[in-house]
């Protein structure tokens, strides 16, 4: 049977007043709707509240709020006692401890005290949709909607799909949050829904690096800061998020997908969980925070004078990078007669060194072929914006080749980080596992293009979606790269997924329409 969900939602109430309970209910109120809050523990809900108080009346005294909306906003909020005086609410949304036993056991008891309309929604995480659904008589009502902390800020909603939830409560839930001023993204109930899964090669990838000893962490996390314009290094993120927290999500999700290498967790990470480092928190992590202590500064090349001019040629399809291609025009470097379509990496000549956009190999590799010095650049999700460039030599090359090769990047404004001879270098792996991850998601259905792109963006504010990415780099290129680095190592981790291949053949494009 299914349920007759079309009610109009003005009254919500929201279990669990922890730190996204409390979120969440703020952001409901701040929409005008009626809020019934409860939490097990009475004495946390007041505190919730009496925290959540004070930070708006300072926001008021501040001039950030006014005080009027603000009064307006904590009326619409009142506190229940039990979960019976939920009874009216038309949506129930539960963010209580990540237990599967605690969140069943709330529904199964909400639906005998609901209405048979009331659309239930879990906060979760990591659990199943479809296993909290599970013991309900309708498992129809029951949705995920994936608030991302902290709730009134973040702007992303994930709207989970069970595998019984019916098409009404996603539409429904769908256009609640965008009244909220919230961005929903619609994705079937898998591990990690789509931000906590196809975030993990963000972290791997860096934490790999770092077991490499490619690195310390802070040129490594200046490498996608600062060159691959990315908001924080994945390693400052880590430490900001919490190692426990984050090694958890990452564990569940390699876990439920049957321990494939494209999850493995870093037994760095494990050790400094083990350690008790869990990052800022406690008060160390991949770094230390001493309030007298300056954080470690990234590794750059010394500035280089030379005494002769660079003579600079361009090869390649430089229109993929059009703030690359700015930047060269304005340093008066000419773009004339490129090949606009070729499938070739940007390459410069400069004096006779090739400096080439990363691909996946390794510049000695390169050098071993062409006879001639190869340095190769990382990606970055806008060069002309960009405070630094990571490059990397063929061990081949001799210094004056470097140094000219580092000069070059110099004279454009950037801090030149030198990377060891490392394939596809930092940014263009991770991003290039990130496109292969999101491919995965829109493969199997999971969720649209348009919807991937965005969780990313406003999930965890990537400076660009992967799938946009990787059709600004040709998924030709995306290919080589993840090819290349699946040779290099050896191992199924970089394994290109079979939607890739693909579009890399032009059998197949991608469509970014948003659904009906
Ligand atoms: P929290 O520990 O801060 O708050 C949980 C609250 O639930 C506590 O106040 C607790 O007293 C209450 N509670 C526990 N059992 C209850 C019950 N049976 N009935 C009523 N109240 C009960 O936790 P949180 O960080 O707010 O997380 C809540 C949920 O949101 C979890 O499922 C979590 O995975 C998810 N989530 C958390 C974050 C985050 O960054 N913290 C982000 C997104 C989603």
């Amino acid at each position: 049977m299914t349920l007759p969900l079309n009610l109009a939602i003005n009254t919500v109430a929201v279990i669990g007043a922890g730190t996204m309970g409390i979120g969440i209910a703020q952001v409901a109120a701040s929409a005008g709707l009626r809020v019934l809050l409860f939490d097990v523990n009475q004495e946390v809900l007041r505190h919730s509240l009496t925290e959540m108080t004070q930070r708006l009346n300072k926001r008021v005294e501040q001039g950030k709020a006014q005080a009027v909306a603000t009064k307006e906003m904590l009326n619409c909020i009142s506190v229940a006692q039990s979960l019976p005086e939920l009874s009216e609410a038309q949506l129930v949304i539960e963010a209580v401890a990540e237990k599967l036993e605690v969140k069943q056991t709330i529904f199964s008891e909400l639906e005998g005290i609901c209405n048979e309309k009331t659309i239930f929604a879990s906060n979760t995480s990591s659990l199943s949709i479809t296993a909290i659904g599970r013991q309900l008589t309708h498992p129809e009502r029951l949705a995920g909607l994936h608030f991302f902390n902290p709730a009134p800020v973040m702007k992303l909603v994930e709207v989970i799909r069970g595998l019984e939830t019916s098409d009404t409560v996603i539409k429904q839930l769908k256009e609640l949050t965008l009244s909220f001023g919230k961005v929903p993204v619609i994705c079937r109930s898998t591990p990690g829904f789509i931000v906590n899964r196809v975030a993990r090669p963000f972290y791997a990838e860096t934490m790999r690096a770092l077991e490499e000893q490619i690195a310390s962490p802070a040129t490594l996390d200046s490498a996608i800061r600062d060159a691959g314009g990315f908001a924080m290094g994945p390693l400052q993120l880590t430490d900001l998020i919490g190692h426990d927290v984050n090694y958890a999500v990452t564990e569940s999700v390699f876990q439920a997908f049957g321990y494939d290498p494209r999850f493995q967790t870093s037994l760095m990470q494990l050790e400094l969980v083990q350690a008790g480092h869990l990052g800022r928190k406690s008060k160390q992590g991949f770094y230390h925070y001493d309030d007298n202590k300056p954080q470690p500064l990234p590794l750059v090349a010394e500035k280089i004078h030379l005494d002769q001019p660079l003579n600079i040629k361009a090869h390649g399809d430089w229109q993929i990078f059009p703030e690359f291609a700015q930047l060269l025009t304005e340093n008066g470097i000419s773009l004339e007669g490129l090949t606009q379509h070729s499938e070739q990496f940007p390459t410069l000549i400069v004096n006779d060194v090739i400096i080439m956009l990363t691909n996946g190999e390794l510049a000695s590799s390169h050098t071993q072929i062409q006879k001639q010095a190869v340095v190769h650049f990382d990606l970055s999700a806008n060069y002309l914006t960009a405070k630094a460039i990571t490059i990397s030599c063929a061990a081949q090359n001799n210094t004056q080749q470097n140094q000219q090769a580092i000069a070059f990047f110099q004279s454009l404004g950037k801090h030149v980080i030198v990377l060891p001879d490392y394939p596809a270098l930092l940014t263009m792996r991770t991003v290039a596992m990130l496109c292969n991850e999101a491919l995965d998601i829109v493969n199997k259905g999971i969720a649209t293009a348009l919807d991937t792109d965005n969780a990313m963006c406003f999930g965890v504010n990537y400076p660009k979606g992967p799938l946009a990415w990787g059709i600004q780099l040709g998924w030709q290129r995306v290919l080589s790269v993840l090819e290349n680095l699946a040779q290099f190592y050896g191992d199924s981790r970089y394994r290109p997924n079979p939607l890739l291949r693909q579009l890399a053949a032009g059998y197949q494009s991608l469509s970014f329409k948003e659904q009906p």
